[in-house]
């Protein structure tokens, strides 16, 4: 016979009870307990996948116990195709827990192979169910063989679509497989025993299946494949609950990266973002999906990418202006012994920081200029303290600072230092016949003719209202007279006041030889001279007596 799906069979079939029904309701139970505590936990990674896991053996169990319980041929075939979609599903499920499990991953599946997983898993058990029409799964030499603990039992003719969902189901278990095996290569030392056993676990099923397939070694005289799965899940769920404590450190870890406030971006080597935590996904404002290339991660991907190109430690910061972030970043390789596989960067948004550093550094360099103004105005103010303000020539305070300097010249270089005394003749006449305003003009000219007619290492001084000093360094006093001379011809040639008043002075010189007088004393000096050129008769220079 073919075997087909016939609901009719199994409603009109006699129903016989064998005698390992007990046996494998305790094992029904036991995986029921596992998926009811399963789903009663708040959380463990591949809760969901464990759960169905469960619960799609328990129903796969259910359905051989009643396909060997039914007596009609007809009836225990179709509940063997019924039983297709269990079987086929559960490597997956299988294979999709151990793999959470192990990587503590908590994002979802991509949809690409969800869709693709499912879409096989359906065109499967179509295959299953149709097999009436077509034999593909159970052949038609399918038929009742020896009965086995009293019951008859199927002997089925295996198909290609057989042989096809057994390579699907063996495909899905190397995977699990490998998963394991590599969390125990991968593991720290401590948690090496924890994979260690959920490697033993995953045997169970292969060696039950292994024998069963080479060997033909049989349980309660059937196929012991379905009984090892449920050693197995039961044997996980022992585990998980008793390693829930060693689970604590990988999880908090992978929690920590969730969690932590700094975007942080896994990279593979070809740079493409493979993970992202979630302060990374707030960085970039939105979901990113897996394996976009860093360029053009959403927020800074250029930026960063120039970043890695340039510094080869992936150390630095990154500014954009777009929106306006400055980022600092560290990176570091994932693989040893040279061989990179990847990238970790941890990023910090500096933003806030910086523009305190800058406004910072604007306000320091506001109060810098400030400092420097207020100097310039305190130098401006200091200078105008020393200076008459109607001719611009220094004044009397001014000539003790710059006797003091010439003195100490004069010490070290022991030449002559000679200062003379200068008075405007009747300057009062050109106030009284030509105005205040006119004698100001006259004052200002001379101070002209005075500055301009000295050498520049010579001085000019307005001490008093029509008064001026000359400090002639290195002039004796023959030399001082041949000076005040030329600058008597000067003012005689000054065309202020307009008329025939001309501009004259009389001078009392007093010179210093060795620099041991002191301003008052040349002072003194030179004005007993200035004295005796007004007395002799103005317009005049006359000689003090000289000091040492
Ligand atoms: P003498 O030859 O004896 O020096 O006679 P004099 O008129 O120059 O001397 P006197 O001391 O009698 O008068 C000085 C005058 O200078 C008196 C004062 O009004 C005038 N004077 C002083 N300071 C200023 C000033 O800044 N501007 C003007 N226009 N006149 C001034
Ligand atoms: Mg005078
Ligand atoms: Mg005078």
């Amino acid at each position: 016979m073919t075997p087909a799906l016939d609901p009719a069979a199994c409603m009109a079939t006699a129903w016989q009870v064998a005698p390992d029904l007990p046996l494998r309701l305790v094992v029904v139970a036991a995986l029921a307990a596992v998926a009811g505590w399963a789903d009663a936990q708040r959380y463990f990674p591949g809760k969901r996948a464990f759960f169905w896991l469960n619960t799609v053996l328990v129903l796969w169990i259910a359905g051989t116990t009643a396909e060997h319980a039914a007596v009609a041929a007809e009836c225990k075939a179709t509940v063997a195709l019924l039983c297709w979609p269990f079987i086929m599903t559960l490597p997956v499920l299988w294979s999709l827990f151990l793999q959470r499990y192990v990587s503590a991953d908590t994002q979802p599946p991509r949809t690409s192979v969800v869709t693709a997983t499912v879409l096989a898993l359906a065109l499967q058990v179509l295959g299953a169910f149709s097999n009436g029409w077509h034999g593909g799964f159970y052949g038609a030499g399918s038929a009742l063989g020896p009965a086995v603990l009293g019951l008859p039992r199927m002997r089925y003719q295996y198909g290609p679509l057989f042989v096809l969902a057994a390579v699907w189901g063996y495909a899905w278990l190397v995977r699990a497989t490998v998963v394991i095996a590599r969390a125990v290569h991968d593991c720290a030392p401590e948690d090496r025993p924890l994979w260690l056993a959920f490697l033993v676990m995953m045997a169970v099923p292969w060696a039950a299946n292994v024998a069963y397939v080479l060997f033909g070694l049989r349980l309660l005289g059937g196929d012991p494949t379905p009984l090892s799965f449920a050693v197995g899940a039961v044997g996980f769920g022992w585990l998980i609950r008793n390693s829930s404590l060693l689970r604590v450190v990988p999880m908090s870890r992978r929690l920590l990266f969730t969690a932590l406030p700094d975007p942080v971006l896994v990279l593979d080597s070809l740079n493409r973002v493979i993970d992202c935590n979630r302060a990374g996904e707030r960085l970039a404002g939105q979901a990113v999906p897996r394996g976009v290339p860093l360029p053009q991660f959403p927020v800074a991907g250029a930026a960063l990418t120039e970043l890695l190109a340039r510094a080869p430690h992936g150390e630095g910061t990154v500014v954009i202006d777009q929106p306006p972030l400055v980022l600092d970043v560290r990176a570091t390789d994932i693989g040893g012994d040279g061989q990179r596989i990847g990238r970790m960067l941890q990023l910090r948004d500096v933003t806030e920081r910086h523009r305190t550093q800058t406004r910072l550094a604007a306000a320091l360099a506001q109060r810098d200029s400030q400092l420097a103004q207020v100097a310039q105005l305190e130098a401006e103010l200091r200078e105008q303290t020393l200076r008459d303000p109607l001719t611009g020539l220094h004044n009397r305070r001014a000539l003790g600072q710059r006797f003091a300097h010439e003195r100490q010249h004069q010490q070290a270089t022991a030449q002559p230092l000679t200062l003379v005394l200068l008075d405007v003749d009747h300057f009062k006449r050109v106030n009284d016949s030509h105005g205040h305003a006119m004698g100001d003009a006259v004052l200002q000219a001379l101070g002209g003719v005075l500055t301009e007619g000295l050498r520049a290492s010579d001085s000019v001084f307005r001490i008093g209202g029509e008064e001026f000093a000359l400090l002639l360094p290195g002039a004796d006093a023959t030399q001082a007279l041949l000076r005040v001379q030329a600058l008597r011809e000067r003012a005689a040639a000054l065309d202020v006041p307009p008329d025939d008043g001309r501009v004259r002075f009389s001078a009392g010189i007093a010179t210093c030889e060795r620099g041991t007088l002191s301003l008052d004393d040349l002072l003194r000096r030179a004005d007993a001279a200035l004295y005796l050129a007004k007395a002799g008769g103005r317009n005049r220079s006359e000689l003090g007596a000289a000091g040492p």
